[in-house]
Formats: structure tokens, sequence, C-alpha cells
């Protein structure tokens, strides 16, 4: 598609998303963006390959806005929407809702976050009015549709968003339910980063002729960031870490652990050597994960330590520096993880603290990511127990994915994977909680989900997740 336009003007867009994408800087569109905004326009089911960081929510978002202020004659009875957008995680939908603020501030159509974690019933009021856009977590929108506070018999648009990782997380059964209840005609858009065989499989019956956008090889994140890793004891990866920050003076550090438990710890040792540092996991308040990301945003917290389910799809501009500090279980999960640097273009690092009994889990990664991680030696941090060697690099398989080990080695939380984010939150999680007054009514802001409740999120704590996460076909 060599005539792919190339400037915004080209795009189809009217001059009130014009003037919101100057206003928010951006001079061209990126690839996703040039091929996705027409075809949206036009009305066409889209199927994209797009990681975050591609810039897929400008991708579909502008184009939404645009044929829903054409559309404007359709005014939205109480209750209804006439786009859904569906997405894995509170922060994601979060941050999608954040978009539509910001590129349809010059439109007159109002949009609503809902997700888990946060009490029902603020939804459900502002819910009445009904929304042109609602972005939504799957479990909550089940909810909310069960006691009838959300119909779509006049939804126009559907958007499934980080599709791979709806079903990762498990929410494919909740996924069905939905598109089941809603009507036949309607306009599809369907984003993944990859199109394993699952994601065809769903894609079959969701949407119709799409137009089908790669931009990005799989796994193509990872030529933009500089990977290396060091060997270390176990015990010593607090302290490497404590000792690269400082010696680099690293102002923006994203740090991902395994568990909330070792975030937590993790959190509370980098605050002990004098550094600016929040967690972010499953167990924390919304409140309190919305505050931990703002305050990484400004800098006024340097190290942000997040398990991969709280991390995803976090979007900071300019994000320099990942640090794995434990390795994740699935091989994919590193290539999201660092995915959250080197973003729309630019370069960024990403370090891995490996210690011995890592290695199945270093030769993984490595056979995704097609390439062995550069190794450098920290002289005072050499390991004790040495990092065994990496594995000859042997081409990716077609067909099914390896199957991966959950949880090796650490002994403590085997098997464990922190809960699905974002799912349906459950009686004892919300409805009766304490406090919380905003949850994401109000021309979707996406800061409006401090809520003020005390209790710990749902996620991680409930029922576990109806499959475990399965790495999506790589090939
Ligand atoms: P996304 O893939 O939607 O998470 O977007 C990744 C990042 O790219 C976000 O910080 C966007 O603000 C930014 N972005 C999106 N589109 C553009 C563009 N055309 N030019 C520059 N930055 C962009």
């Amino acid at each position: 598609m060599s005539d792919t336009p190339t400037k915004f003007t080209d795009l189809g867009l009217s001059e009130a998303l014009l003037k919101a994408v100057r206003d928010k800087g951006y001079e061209t569109p990126s690839p996703i963006q040039a091929q996705a905004i027409p075809a949206v326009i036009s009305g066409r089911d889209v199927m994209a390959a797009a990681q975050t960081g591609t810039g897929k929510t400008a991708g579909f978002t502008l184009p939404l806005l645009q044929r829903l202020s054409e559309n404007k004659g359709k005014k939205v009875s109480p209750n209804n929407v006439r786009a859904l957008i569906l997405t894995p995680t509170r922060e994601l939908a979060a941050q999608i809702s954040e978009s539509i603020e910001v590129y349809g501030k010059y439109l007159n159509l109002h949009s609503m976050v809902v997700f888990g974690g946060v009490k029902i019933n603020p939804q459900i009021t502002r819910l009445r009015q009904g929304v042109d856009v609602l972005v939504a977590t799957p479990g909550r929108l089940l909810d909310l549709y069960n006691q009838r506070a959300v119909k779509f018999s006049q939804l126009e648009v559907f958007i499934l968003d980080e599709a791979d990782r709806m079903l990762d997380m498990g929410f494919i059964r909740d996924i069905k339910k939905l598109i089941a209840v809603l009507p036949k005609d309607r306009q599809n858009l369907l984003f993944s980063a990859t199109f394993s065989p699952e994601i065809r499989a769903l894609a079959k019956g969701l949407v119709n002729k799409p137009l089908e956008i790669s931009v990005n090889a799989e796994n193509s994140t990872a030529e933009k960031v500089t990977q290396w890793l060091t060997a270390v004891d176990k015990k010593r990866k607090p302290a490497v870490l404590t000792h690269l920050i400082k010696e680099n003076n690293w102002q923006q550090v994203l740090v991902f652990t395994k568990t909330k438990h070792g975030a937590n710890k993790l959190t509370k040792h980098l605050e002990a050597e004098g550094l600016t540092a929040a967690a972010i996991h499953g167990n924390k308040s919304q409140g309190a994960r919305t505050k931990a990301l703002a305050a990484f945003k400004d800098g006024s917290v340097k190290i942000l330590v997040a398990t991969d389910i709280a991390a995803r799809g976090i979007d900071i501009d300019l994000l320099p520096q990942v640090v794995n500090f434990d390795l994740p279980n699935v091989p994919e999960d590193y290539v999201h993880r660092i995915g959250r640097t080197a973003r729309a273009g630019n370069t960024g690092q990403a370090l891995s603290l490996v210690c011995a009994d890592e290695l199945d889990l270093l030769w993984g990664i490595e056979h995704v990511i097609q390439q062995h991680i550069e190794r450098k030696v920290i002289e005072q941090f050499i390991p004790a127990n040495a990092l065994g060697e990496s594995r000859e690099i042997k081409p990716l398989k077609q067909g099914r994915p390896p199957k991966s080990k959950p949880s090796q080695n650490s002994g403590r939380g085997k098997g464990r994977v922190e809960h699905k984010d974002g799912q349906r939150s459950g009686r004892n999680a919300n409805g009766n909680s304490t406090g919380g007054k905003n949850t994401g009514g109000n021309k979707a802001k996406s800061s409006n989900d401090s809520s003020r409740r005390k209790k710990p999120e749902h996620d991680g704590a409930g029922p576990k997740p109806r499959r475990p996460r399965r790495p999506a076909n790589k090939s």
C-alpha cells in the first residue's frame, strides 16, 4: 500500500479533530493511523496487528469520533451507548478514555469509562443519560449489562482492544457473552498485538470482511530498545538496582517484578535507599494505582514498580528505562514489558537482572525475541551462583506456542498468576464498598477513578482466571 497518506490532513478527519491532533503536537500519522483512520471513517471493519506504542489508540479513536460526530442526528437514548471500546485493564481503559477526551475536546460527544474495583452505583447513574462512547473492562460491563444499566440497541461501533491480552487474561467467555448481545449491524474494530490462531477464531465471529493491517513485525519493538542483562545473585538484585539507578542517575524507571509482594518489598527497599518509588499492582486500590501512575508521569516518583498485568498498556511518553527485576514467566511478557520503552519511535533501554535459577526463563525469552540479550558484568555484583550460558537460537515454530512454565523455581507463589484485571468485581468488592464517588463518568476523565475506597482491589484475591495465561502464538 504505497499510496498510504502521510499527512493527517489527508485522512478525512474534520477540522475539530485535526486541531486536537495539532494541539497534541503530532506532525505525521503513524503507519497504523495512516491505514486505519480512512478505513474506519469509511465504515469498514478493521483487524489490526499493532502493539501499544504504535499510536493505535489515536488510530481508532480519531476516526471513531469522526464517525460519531458525522452522525450527530442520532441522539443517544437513556442507558444506551453508540460506541463501545472493550479493553483488558483498568489502566488501559482510563488511558483510552483520556485520549478520547483529548482528541474529542472540540466535539460535543460524551464519553465515559467503567471498570471494576470502584463503586458501581455512580456508573449506573451516569449511564442513565446515555453516552456516545463507553470505554469498559469486560467484567464490570457485564455487571452493568446484567443490571440493565447499559443497553446496546443503539450501538454503531464495537472496538475490541488488546484482544490477545484479553484472551490471556481469561476474558473470552465475557467477551463472547457481550458480543452475543450486540446488534448485528455494527462496525467492528479488532486490535491485537498478535494474530494467533485463537485471535483469528475470535475474529471470525466478529469482524466482517475486515481490512487487515499489520504495522509492526511481531516483537519488533525489541529492535528499538537497547537490551542487556546482568547476572546477579537473587538476594543482591535490590542492591544492584539501587546501584545502577544512583550511578546512572536514572530519572524515570519502570521496574517489573513477578509478584505483588515482590513489588511492595522492592518499593520499600528503594525508599529506604532514599529513592522515590511507588508500587502498582492488583492489590492496590484503583485510587492508589492512579495516583502512583500520575506521580510517575509527572516525575515526582522516579521509580514505578509494577507487576505485568498492572503495567499492561501503561503509556508514558519517552520512558527511557525499563528494568526486569524478575524475568517474566511468560516470554511474551518480556516483549510487552520492554515495549513500555522506545515508544513512538524513541529509543529506550531495557535491563534484566537475571539470577542463576532464571536461566530457563531467559532461554524462553531469547527464543521468542530470536536473539541473545547482551550480557554485561557489574564488577561489584558478580554472582556467586553463575548464570548458565544462553542456548543456540532455534527458529520459531509455526503452530502452537511452546507451553509456558508457570512460576518455576521460585517456590513461593508457585503457579500463581496475578489475577486478571478489570474483571467483574463481585458484590463484596464494589457495590457496598465505602467512599468512592467518581467512577468514571463525566466526559471520561480518566483521573476520575479516584475512589477513596480503602478495600483492596479484587483482582488478585478473587476467583482464578478461567484459563491459565498462555503465550500468544509468535510465529
Ligand atoms: P499508543 O500506541 O496508542 O499507546 O500510542 C503510543 C504513544 O504515541 C502515545 O504517547 C501517543 O501520544 C503517541 N502518538 C500517537 N500518535 C502519534 C503521532 N502521530 N505522532 C507522535 N506521537 C504519537
